[in-house]
């Protein structure tokens, strides 16, 4: 089968590899149909995770059918169509009976990470019947592609952890896949203002379209100026950081309201400023934390009633044989417009 793998910082290919097997009796083998491509490819190869070893296929993200269920799965059989979690839980141990799946003592981020993952024609899910969700008849696919992660992360880390409530206001620094997936969930609560902040007008422009209720650019320098402006000198009930590096977190400080929350979702690779001299007396709460996909099926209904359009992620299409062109326009997304790829895999029975 095709495959994308990951040779080492800088250094990918598409790659002709042998299909996996089961290894676990609650294995499930996915031939998938439809993938994607994440910010959090692109950190690993730039050599920003070590957890995952050169020969790794990358890929947390898709959708497939089950070609074979282990032994021991007893919610799918072959043929289902499947929603792959971009995180794999066993379902018993004391993280996951806690909902905290991220931090599985067996499982956890895996799928492109610790083994192969799911741009290729095939892969290997463990704990099959946890790990996995049934696709209803009729859906599409490509929409559900957002529901491996960037949905469930916008929404569990950015908007749950960040308290965003009725008539209330938000920030969301970072309009990428990720602040746009806070953008578009954040909207379950009716919160009276929802400001944009990026750097690139395009995405700005985006984030309007998807209910933004003012956008910020922030490449003046300004962005703290103009979110107290749009906040009548208050700031922001809820400042959720979508992007991952020290002056963005340091605007969400700038920007939260007395009382407020700050959520980080952004994955920082260095350390970051905390102003807790000033953020005590304000009574600020942060939170932090991996997605732990549990807001999956939650999520995966308001999809198929369309209370959110999830499709409107996707900006390109590419096939698994031009995966290193999909990488390319998805890197280069300021110019590209890019916002989510699909990979087309194949999957036809
Ligand atoms: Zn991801
Ligand atoms: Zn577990």
């Amino acid at each position: 089968m095709q495959a994308l793998v990951y040779q080492g910082p800088g250094r990918k290919a598409l790659e002709e590899r042998d299909r996996p097997g089961i290894q676990a009796s609650t294995d499930a083998i996915v031939r998938i149909t439809k993938t994607t491509i994440c910010g959090t490819d692109l950190h690993i190869l730039k050599g920003d995770v070590a957890t995952c070893k050169p020969g790794t296929v990358l890929g947390h993200e898709g959708v497939g059918i089950v070609e074979v269920a282990g032994p021991g799965v007893s919610t799918f059989k072959p043929g289902d169509r499947v929603l792959i979690s971009c995180i794999t839980a066993c379902g018993r141990c004391e993280a996951c009976r806690k909902g905290m799946y991220s931090h599985c003592a067996t499982g956890g981020w895996m799928l492109g990470n610790s083994i192969d993952g799911t741009q290729a024609e095939f892969v290997r899910v463990p704990y099959a019947d946890t790990s996995l969700y049934p696709i209803p008849a009729g859906a599409d696919e490509e929409a559900l592609v957002m529901l491996s992660d960037i949905l469930p992360t916008g929404f569990e880390c950015g908007v749950l952890n960040g308290k965003v409530k009725v008539g209330g206001s938000v920030a969301i620094v970072g309009s990428g896949p990720i602040g746009l997936a806070a953008l578009l969930t954040a909207q379950f609560y009716a919160p009276a203002e929802i400001i944009m902040v990026d750097v690139d007008d395009n995405r700005l422009a985006v984030a309007k379209r998807f209910g933004a209720t003012a956008t910020v650019n922030s490449s003046a320098g300004d962005a703290v100026a103009q979110v107290m402006k749009l906040t009548g000198g208050r700031g922001v009930d809820t400042s959720i950081e979508a992007v991952g590096i020290p002056v963005t977190f340091q605007l969400c400080q700038d920007v939260v309201a007395a009382g407020g929350t700050i959520a980080n979702v952004g994955v920082h690779g260095c350390k970051v400023d905390l102003d807790l001299a000033r953020l005590w007396s304000h009574n600020v709460t942060i939170t932090t934390g991996l997605v732990d996909t549990f807001s999956i099926p939650m999520l995966l209904k308001t999809v198929q009633s369309k209370r959110i359009d999830a499709a409107q992620l996707v900006t390109h299409r590419f096939k698994l044989h031009d995966i290193i062109t999909a990488y390319d326009t998805f890197s280069r997304a300021a110019e590209t417009k890019a916002l989510k790829v699909i990979i087309e895999a194949g999957g036809v029975l």
